[in-house]
């Protein structure tokens, strides 16, 4: 199950960053051309999250979509749906990725403990 390994390494980026609070959101950008399947990430992170400082997190997914650029078109970058990898105005395969292979955490929104000495 390719979600398991995606939530792994969003919950040990996020553990890494939660500097000893509580992380009560995730915000995580994921590229359309990455095939993720949200619920199934939801899932997933839930479940790997357990007994991390990233439990009860909320995930937050943003889709990036993918956007390619086309060596043939001079460059010209246009929008994709899905595979195949071609461009919808010449029909050629010389393209580059512009977006669409994300797969990072963006943002995280902590709950730092109060904590107070004397
Ligand atoms: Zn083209």
């Amino acid at each position: 199950m390719h979600e398991l390994a995606i939530a792994e390494s969003v919950v040990r980026v996020a553990s890494a960053h939660a500097q000893g609070g509580r992380v009560t959101a995730v915000y995580v950008r994921v590229g359309h051309l990455r095939q993720v399947v949200p619920d199934a990430l939801t899932f997933a992170f839930a479940l790997v999250a357990e007994g991390t400082p990233v439990a009860d997190a909320r995930l937050e997914l943003e889709e990036v979509p993918i956007v390619i650029a086309c060596r043939a078109c001079g460059g010209a970058e246009h929008g994709l749906d899905g595979f195949p990898l071609a461009c919808p105005a010449c029909g050629g395969f010389d393209v580059t990725v512009v977006s669409g292979e994300e797969l990072q955490v963006d943002s995280l929104e902590l709950e730092h403990e109060l904590t107070r000495s004397g």
